[in-house]
This record gives C-alpha cells, sequence and structure tokens, in this order.
C-alpha cells in the first residue's frame, strides 16, 4: 500500500462543513462570520505520551481528544484538523484502528479532518486543531483576578493511578482498574463545559501536565498567587448525573497522600481548571448542569503570590509537588 492509496483508505472522507477538504494542496475552511479562529498542535510521540502496546482505537482518540481539549479550555467550537503522521510501517490492523478511534471522536465533536502529511519514520502523531470563539469570549490564562474562585471539571488523578498500575507501583482490582484506564487512554475533552463557561469564567487552561503546574500558567500569567484546599479529596463526590466529581471511588480508596500527589501533581487528566468570580458561582454550577459535566470548587486566588496548598484542616503542606516538564 503505497502513502495516497494509505491516505485515501483510511484519511479521506467527503468534507461536510470544509469548503474543500482532503486531497488538494491545501483544505480550505469557512469560519462563521465575525468570529475569530482558535488554534493549537498536540504531538504525541511513541514511548513519551504512549505506550507501544495501547489499543491502536484508543490511540487514535487521545490524540484528536487532547487537541480538543485545548479548544476546550478556550471556549472554542471545534471545527476542524488537520493530521501529521509518521508511522514505521502501512500496517492495515493499526490504521483501521486509529483512524476509526480518531473518525469516531471527530464525528462526536463535529470535527473534521481536513489534510495532514504522511511520512514513513518511529511512531509520532501531530495534530493541529482549528475552532471558533466569539471576540474576547475565549477565556486565557492571563485574565484570572484576586478572589476568583478556583474549579476543576470532572476527575483528577486517575490517569496517573492507572499509569503506576502500568508501571506495577500500584495495584487495582480488574473493574478500578479498567475505570482508571480510560480516563488515561481515552479522556473526554470538555468542549461543551468550556462553551458553557464563556461569559462566565475568567481564566482557564487544560490540566495536562498535572494541576499545580497547570494552574501555576495561570497566576504566572495573572500575576497573583492561589490557595487550593484539599476537603474535596476526602472522599469521591456524586455530581447531579451520577458522574463523580473532584475524585474518582478508585482514587478515594488509596492513601490520602497519594491521592494528593496523583490529583494534584498526575498529569494527563485533560479537565478543564478554571477560576470565575465568587458572584458567579450560581452561574458555574448552572453552566455545569447544561454541560453534563461535574465541576468542583478547589480553592481560590490571591493577591499573595504563590500556591499553597492547604490540608483538610486548613494548614499549609510544605511539601513538594512536582509537576511533569519534557525537560525537567
Ligand atoms: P503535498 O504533496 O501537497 O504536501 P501530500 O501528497 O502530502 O500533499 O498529501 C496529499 C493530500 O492528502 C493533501 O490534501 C494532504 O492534506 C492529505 N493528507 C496527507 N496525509 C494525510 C493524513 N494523514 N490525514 C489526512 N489527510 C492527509
Ligand atoms: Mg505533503
Amino acid at each position: 500500500m503505497g502513502e495516497f492509496d494509505l491516505i485515501e483508505r483510511y484519511f479521506k472522507r467527503p468534507a461536510k462543513q470544509a469548503v474543500l477538504g482532503v486531497g488538494d494542496d491545501c483544505a480550505l475552511i469557512q469560519p462563521t462570520a465575525g468570529m475569530q479562529l482558535a488554534i493549537s498542535s498536540d504531538m504525541l510521540v511513541e514511548g513519551r505520551h504512549f505506550l507501544s502496546t495501547v489499543d491502536p482505537a484508543r490511540l487514535g482518540h487521545k490524540a484528536l481528544a487532547v487537541n480538543l481539549s485545548d479548544l476546550a479550555a478556550c471556549g472554542a467550537q471545534p471545527l476542524a484538523f488537520t493530521l501529521a503522521l509518521a508511522l514505521p510501517r502501512a500496517d492495515e490492523a493499526w490504521l483501521t484502528g486509529f483512524s476509526q478511534g480518531l473518525l469516531q471522536l471527530a464525528d462526536d465533536f463535529g470535527c473534521e479532518l481536513i489534510g495532514g502529511d504522511t511520512t514513513q519514520g518511529p511512531l509520532n502523531i501531530c495534530i493541529t486543531v482549528f475552532g471558533e470563539v466569539p471576540p474576547g469570549d475565549a477565556h486565557l490564562r492571563g485574565n484570572a483576578q484576586a478572589g476568583d474562585d478556583i474549579y476543576v471539571s470532572g476527575t483528577l488523578g486517575d490517569a496517573r493511578l492507572a499509569l503506576e498500575v502500568f508501571r506495577g507501583t500500584q495495584s487495582l482490582d480488574a473493574p478500578a482498574f479498567e475505570q482508571a484506564r480510560l480516563r488515561l487512554e481515552k479522556p473526554t475533552p470538555r468542549i461543551a463545559l468550556g462553551i458553557e463557561l464563556r461569559a462566565i469564567a475568567n481564566a482557564a487552561i487544560d490540566v495536562s501536565d498535572g494541576l499545580l503546574g497547570d494552574l501555576g500558567h495561570i497566576l504566572k500569567r495573572s500575576g497573583l498567587g492561589a490557595q487550593i484546599d484539599t476537603t474535596w479529596l476526602q472522599a469521591a463526590q456524586t455530581f447531579g448525573n451520577g458522574q463523580a466529581a473532584g475524585i474518582s471511588p478508585q482514587l478515594a480508596a488509596l492513601p490520602f497522600n497519594k491521592r494528593l500527589d496523583f490529583a494534584l501533581s498526575g498529569g494527563d487528566d485533560y479537565e478543564l481548571c478554571f477560576t470565575a468570580p465568587v458572584n458567579q458561582r450560581e452561574l458555574v454550577h448552572a453552566a455545569a448542569w447544561e454541560a453534563n459535566t461535574p465541576v468542583t470548587r478547589i480553592g481560590r486566588m490571591t493577591e499573595a503570590a504563590g500556591l499553597v496548598v492547604l490540608d483538610p484542616q486548613g494548614q499549609p503542606i510544605s511539601r513538594r509537588f512536582a509537576s511533569f516538564d519534557h525537560f525537567a
């Protein structure tokens, strides 16, 4: 199978919303008049971002999900994406699974594959997504205000827990492992929540490298500090729709120190961390409800610089939390 057969077979579908999709020198998209384009790229490298043994359909899902998560953080509506792919060989079973997982998630979010590049080489997946957002509505890292509440969506720490089971440092029974593993391998981009929060949140970021590290970007850009409380790590809460909020039951079953590590600095969560004024609490809850997405209030932005984590008794925790940094 040659390069062009491969593209034709696995990645070319008739354009639905795009003016021109896969097959020409450029793709053409027509954003809604008056909207701004939101653009983001994320690369996944074998051995660095995923295990070589991962199910190809889940890998296809995750490669797009981590990109959609960036659009969610900005409050953008997905439009389209491109896929730059380096493959060691044209393995049909792998390509079938990968393209199915990828295109299923693309369909779920109305985000079309409109082009890309395909080459032979060590497995590497680079996606660029295009979304749109009304001018002035994108939540940016530098817009947090002193006194803002800080929230996270969904649950934190499960992806790290699953990774530690793969590494052999933690063990779980089969159903709990399957739950945690789904969070690692099939993250849910919080697009609906990002859009609902457009006029409500001041600042937002998606949690990819660990909550404290990612929140640190908001602090730095906004020139502020934060106080994080950890009462929400004491037990798994249940959101109105039955989904866990804050932490999952399998995380709640771990010793408190492990919960702290995995939820505050685990990474690979792809949840939203955002800030909003205290007088918007009801609107935040309404947005969570509309988006059918659990949201937990975890602290507040402070005028005083620095990131303080309080234990459930309200005393500062002095230990260090590592965040993921590829070059650290
Ligand atoms: P060019 O030579 O102009 O760079 P290519 O030969 O690389 O174009 O690709 C041919 C067409 O296939 C282009 O429209 C390109 O966007 C698309 N394409 C290539 N690889 C992929 C891929 N992995 N997924 C989707 N479209 C792709
Ligand atoms: Mg090319």
